[in-house]
């Protein structure tokens, strides 16, 4: 099969293939001879859980009265960001729902100092265009805004207040600024089919992204989808292999937390293509309240969560950046 000019078609079918072995490999191939073995190790802080959307499977949908909201302070939002620099993080991702607190000024400056240390900025707020160009120019280097999904029916049911042709506006716009952009979507959404999984991938390459994140839906109880059926991790897997063969270049998150795997599991992370861990710097009170989906995690302790990542990540014989 000529990977390079994979059709919708081809995808779905390969999706569904009972053996996966052989595209893993193939995508393991792919990742080893553009991306190397390094795997890059990125921190979020996650600063504010305000939004003003009301997207159906998140837990921070405005709608829901249950979670205490909070808004770090811009010199907690510094402190903390300089311990995951001082710890070794080379990128900070600037991670909040849609807030219109922090207006363009603030998360310029925010920015600014970030990237005056040296550390790679990546920005992760939402559709805010008008602070696009500004936040380039202080310095951010990357933005994330994943599509979610590229079925537009399936978009505008998930999502009350956008549009997919939106998204793609917005996509296209950090793009054209000189953003390194990053897109992505959910795997196992209610309604999806592995039509709208390959339209997914189809789109991440006409869009030629830089970065993809792909994770699967976890329902929240607190949103109208908690009764949903979670996604497979085995697809989201497959999706990240078909992701990297059509995209050699882009980075891609490995989609589970490396330390709540054990054995084979853990082994198996990075096998799929993937070349990139997320990891939360996000200190507590706050990193608890931030759940777009349930999720058991350990207070953060910047600089030992950082040492034991690399550990875990030279023990599988690549080398963590
Ligand atoms: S997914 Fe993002 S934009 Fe939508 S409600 Fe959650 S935080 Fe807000």
């Amino acid at each position: 099969m000529n990977f390079a000019s994979l059709t919708k078609e081809d995808l779905a079918g390969l999706l569904a293939l009972e053996d996966f072995t052989p595209v893993y490999e193939q995508a393991d191939q792919i990742r080893r001879e553009a991306k190397g073995n390094q795997v890059h190790i990125r921190a979020i802080l996650e600063f504010s859980n305000h939004c003003k959307r009301g997207c159906l499977y998140c837990g921070l949908n405005r709608r829901n009265q249950n979670v205490s909201r909070y808004r770090m302070k811009p010199e907690e939002i510094l402190l903390t960001a300089r311990s995951a620099y001082k710890a070794g993080y080379q990128t900070l991702v600037l991670q909040s729902g849609e807030d219109p607190y922090f207006k363009t000024d603030l998360l310029a400056e925010l920015v600014k100092e970030i990237a005056s240390w040296g550390m790679a900025v990546t920005v992760s707020c939402g559709e805010i265009r008008p602070a696009y160009g500004p936040l380039k120019k202080a310095g951010a280097s990357r933005y994330l805004l994943k599509h979610e999904t590229a079925d537009a029916l399936l978009y505008n049911r998930l999502h009350p207040e956008g549009s997919l042709a939106d998204r793609i506006i917005c996509l296209k716009e950090l793009k054209a600024l000189g953003f390194e952009t990053g897109s992505g979507f959910m795997v196992g959404l209610p309604g999806q089919t592995l039509e709208t999984l390959a339209e997914d991938l189809l789109l991440l390459k006409k869009l030629n992204c830089d970065m993809a994140g792909i994770g699967p839906f976890i329902p929240h109880p607190a949103t109208p989808l908690k009764e949903a059926v979670p996604g497979s991790p085995e697809l989201t897997k497959r999706c990240v292999a078909l992701a990297r063969i059509l995209l050699p270049h882009c980075h891609l998150p490995a989609t589970t937390a490396l330390g709540v795997m054990d054995g084979r599991e853990k082994e198996t992370v990075f096998s799929c293509g993937a070349n990139v861990v997320m990891r939360k710097v996000t200190p507590e009170p706050y990193k608890s309240l931030y759940e777009i989906y349930p999720a058991h995690l350990e207070p953060t302790d910047i600089p030992k969560d950082r040492a034991l990542l690399e550990e875990q990540i030279l023990a599988l014989g690549r080398i963590p950046i």
